[in-house]
């Protein structure tokens, strides 16, 4: 009998909110929580421990989480433990405990690497564990439990939290200070990816390009090299990186190496050099536009896109018509654009001016209308060209096989093989783009070479073929 109720006990649920960065770290909280022996299982209902990886980065949060805890606060009653993890947890603090006296466990994710001794103190029974001072560690979470979703393509996180403190961001406050994995630690990482048939690997982090190694092996660029260059590996991608630690040699390594692949997410903010002062983001759009010429002239064609903020606290007509400029002047293939959302403890919360929400809401609608208009035309240049696309699902309602492509665009695309066999998820396929949308590419996948082994179909940079 005791057996079986810790085996009930050791299931677990978990729903992760926001960015790639939550997704991963939640791959890495389910690995460790496997690896202590608790089962996952897909709702609350059958779960002994049901875990929110919460994200606080805009708007109300907090409030989405609580209200989420309230909804199954029933299930307490059952003796079900919840353990709230992420940025509401470290944003919120004790004070989850009071909001939701039901909960065990609060975590920022700097403290994610004490998981096995907070799991350890709630199975013994401890009410009330928290994982909240360690915004100041040195130490990243390292674990080689990570229970990755997808089978070729995962993330790996190269450094994590954030010094930049910028005006209208909680990253700093929720998730440390920054602090860079050596260089080795990557490598071991990736090579096991590589032994388990890995193809895709994505380096991770709020700042990828501020990553240092702390053994000063390798520079940033190095580090996309090195795994770039390990056999197996076919495409290396990176996000986020900041314009103020963009260097030249990101440029040259994705030039000279052909499993890098064709995108920078490089994101500006602001057209408005007064906004980004304000902002505290430290650089002029001047300065970003000079990075954006370094980009244009590699001899790829690499592919830009932004995150953008409209409606920050004192932003004027006429800087809100510079972010419109300077979309203009890029043409971004993506841009994700956000109202300016005030969040707490951060300086841009006690701004003056504040924008009125119709006001935000009026400049994101051209922000985004303008961008629309921009892909329309941008997306235009692929038609005709081959591209390397990996398999990533298949839309029954369409026919089609939905994929990505270097520049980690969509392509929805047909196959004759379709017909007798999919292609197989993970697998590269060179497809010829039949029809440009203003979201996605739309092609056939060229027959002859899909004979061909997948190790000898060429990437598309090295073969674009034009009408
Ligand atoms: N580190 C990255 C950088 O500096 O560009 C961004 C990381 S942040 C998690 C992702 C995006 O959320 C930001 O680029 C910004 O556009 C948006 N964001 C962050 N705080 C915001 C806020 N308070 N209101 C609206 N958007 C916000
Ligand atoms: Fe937030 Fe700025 Fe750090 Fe990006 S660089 S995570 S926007 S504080």
């Amino acid at each position: 009998m005791g057996d079986i109720l810790v085996c009930v006990s050791k299931t677990f649920y978990i729903e992760t909110f926001g960015c790639q960065m939550n997704a991963h770290d939640s791959e890495k909280v389910i690995g460790t929580l496997e690896q202590q022996g608790y089962a996952r299982v897909q709702d609350e209902d059958a779960a002994g421990l049901i875990l929110y990886n919460t994200c606080s980065i805009r708007d109300k949060a907090e409030q989405k989480v609580f209200h989420r805890l309230n909804e199954y606060k029933k299930l307490q009653g059952e003796g079900k433990k919840f353990a709230v993890l992420g940025c509401v947890a470290q944003q919120e603090g004790q004070k989850i405990f009071e909001k939701a006296p039901y909960v065990s466990m609060v975590a920022g994710s700097a403290s994610y690497r004490n998981l096995p001794e907070m799991l350890r103190r709630l199975e013994a029974g401890e009410e009330r564990i928290t994982g909240l001072d360690d915004r100041q560690t040195e130490l990243t979470f390292e674990t080689e439990f990570t229970a990755r979703s997808n089978p070729h393509r995962g993330y790996i996180t190269i450094i994590e939290g954030c010094d930049k403190f910028c005006a209208y961001c909680v990253v700093p406050y929720t998730r440390g200070k920054e602090r860079s994995r050596t260089a080795a630690s990557v490598l071991v990482e990736a090579r096991k990816m590589v032994d388990l048939g890995f193809t895709e690997i994505q380096f991770l982090g709020q700042n990828v390009n501020s990553y240092r190694d702390p053994s000063g092996r390798m520079s940033f660029a190095e580090l996309l090299v090195a795994v770039g260059e390990l056999p197996g590996i076919r495409r290396v991608r990176f996000t986020t990186s900041h314009p103020r630690d963009f260097t030249r040699d990101i440029v040259q390594a994705i030039d000279d190496t052909p499993t890098l692949c064709d995108h920078i997410h490089l994101p500006v903010q602001s057209g408005s050099t007064a906004v980004l002062q304000a902002m505290a983001r430290e650089y002029t759009r001047e300065w970003y536009l000079e990075r954006m010429n370094w980009i244009k002239a590699a001899k790829r064609d690499i592919s830009i896109t932004s995150d953008m903020i409209v409606g920050f606290p004192g932003e004027t007509d006429a800087d809100f018509e510079e972010t419109i400029t300077l979309v203009g002047e890029v043409k971004y293939d993506a841009v994700f654009a956000f109202k300016f959302s005030p969040r707490p403890n951060t300086p841009a919360v006690t701004m003056a001016d504040s924008i009125p929400d119709e006001v935000k809401t009026e400049r994101l609608r051209i922000l985004m209308d303008r961008q629309r208009e921009i892909q329309r035309k941008h997306y235009g240049r692929h038609l005709g060209e081959v591209q390397e696309v990996m398999v990533e699902s298949y839309n029954p309602s369409r026919n089609q096989v939905v994929g990505r492509s270097t520049q980690n665009k969509t392509v929805n695309f047909s196959t004759a093989q379709i017909v007798q066999a999919r292609p197989p998820i993970g697998s590269y396929l060179p497809v010829r783009i039949t029809q440009t949308l203003p979201n996605c590419l739309v092609g056939e996948a060229i027959e002859d070479a899909e004979a061909l082994p997948v190790a000898s179909v060429q990437r598309a940079s090295d073969f674009v073929v034009l009408n």
